[in-house]
């Protein structure tokens, strides 16, 4: 008897189309609640049946967990609350059904320590006035459930880079139907997705959220990371935001993230970014500090980067800590793009320290 085929479970996307197409009653919505975790990298999600359909997340109380299992609370005081702070349409339960972004806060009511998002709405009210603008271009790497990229040979590697960015064609573009999937799902939530691309290294994509202004460009990205896992999750494929997922001659990946004040939009306002790249070139340890775990493996100065331990600043320089775009050089106005953030950080903490730095005037201590 062949035992492995009969012992082994599986579920079939067919049959649970019948169940999802099962009419919902008008009077029960599902509000899917979504944190990150003790890590500050990874996404938690559950499910709770609400009335009523939320038209913001203010008609959403607050709820909680068990922290104690997501590294956020010792077992003997486990309880952390969520308290939502932007409701999304769900893609995958569709009609009324929503999906959550959450804060998360301790016992006593203070933020975990993963939350960032306080000081970033912080930094955000205090910048109202200036108009900040954030695009994140966030990169990412399909792996197989063993941890080897999508579409690469086992035990192998394949042709080296050149023809995988912005390819096309069985070889060129090793996952495409999860970022097309992804795309519109971003778009039926309500996420600014402003575009899409293959990567450098082969299995490795990118897509763009904003211009958003203010908090709502990181709450957008983590949702559109919610979206993305949830979309692989489907397709039996792990997406890693690891910065350097394959050592090597390899490109990483990152989460450039382009900024622009309202001065900076303005007729000459390349003045204007010139000081805000002065600002940032003051700060650069401190920036590094908070733009994502083993970043120091992915900023070598190789692959499009430019070297973790120096900052500089060029225009369409790639290789640059912080890229002056061509256009925005010759229309002499636009935005600026910080190339230094991982594809893992946390979008509320780069986008906080880029506005208290640039907006808010904050420095660092005298050393
Ligand atoms: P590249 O790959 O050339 O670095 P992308 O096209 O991937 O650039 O990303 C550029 C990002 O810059 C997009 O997310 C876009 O929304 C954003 N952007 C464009 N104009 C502004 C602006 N004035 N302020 C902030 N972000 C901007
Ligand atoms: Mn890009
Ligand atoms: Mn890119
Ligand atoms: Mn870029």
């Amino acid at each position: 008897m062949n035992t492995k085929s009969t012992n082994v479970g599986s579920t079939d996307k067919a049959i649970l189309r019948r169940y999802l197409e099962l009419p919902q009653p008008d009077n029960k919505v599902m509000a899917t609640y979504i944190w990150i975790d003790g890590t500050g990298e990874n996404l938690r999600a559950k499910t709770r049946t609400v009335d009523k359909e939320p038209k913001s997340h203010k008609d959403l109380s607050w709820w909680n967990f068990d922290g104690s299992s997501t590294g956020q609370a010792e077992g003997s005081n486990s309880d952390i609350y969520l308290k939502p702070v932007a409701i999304y349409n769900d893609p995958f339960m569709l009609g009324k059904n929503k999906l959550v972004m959450c804060e998360t806060y301790k016992y006593n009511r203070e933020p975990t320590s993963s939350n960032k998002r306080i000081s970033c709405v912080e930094a955000m009210k205090a910048a109202t006035d200036q108009h900040p603008w954030f695009g994140l271009e966030q990169e990412y790497t399909l792996l197989d459930r063993d941890g080897w990229p999508f579409g690469w040979p086992k035990g192998g590697f394949p042709h080296p880079q050149g023809p995988y960015y912005c390819g096309v064609g069985a070889s060129q573009a090793l996952g495409r139907d999860i970022e097309e999937a992804h795309y519109k799902a971003c778009l039926y939530a309500g996420v600014n997705i402003g575009g899409t691309n293959a990567e450098v290294m082969p299995a490795q994509w990118e897509y763009q959220v904003g211009p958003c202004e203010g908090i709502d460009a990181a709450d957008q990205l983590w949702l559109s990371r919610y979206l993305l896992l949830r979309i692989a999750e489907e397709f039996g494929v792990q997406v890693s935001f690891d910065p350097k997922p394959i050592p090597g001659d390899w490109n990483g990946a990152g989460c450039h993230c382009n900024f622009s004040t309202q001065t900076m939009r303005e007729p000459n306002g390349i003045e204007i970014i010139n000081e805000a790249i002065q600002l940032l070139q003051q700060r650069h340890k401190t920036h590094i500090s908070v733009y994502g775990r083993n970043n120091e493996l992915r900023l070598t100065g190789r692959h499009e980067t430019a070297n973790i331990n120096q900052f500089n600043a060029g225009i369409a320089n790639r290789g640059a800590s912080v890229r002056i775009p061509r256009q925005v050089g010759e229309e002499k106005c636009g935005y600026l793009e910080d190339r230094r953030p991982a594809s893992n950080c946390d979008p509320y903490a780069v986008t906080d320290i880029i506005v208290r730095t640039v907006c808010l005037g904050e420095k660092d201590p005298e050393s």
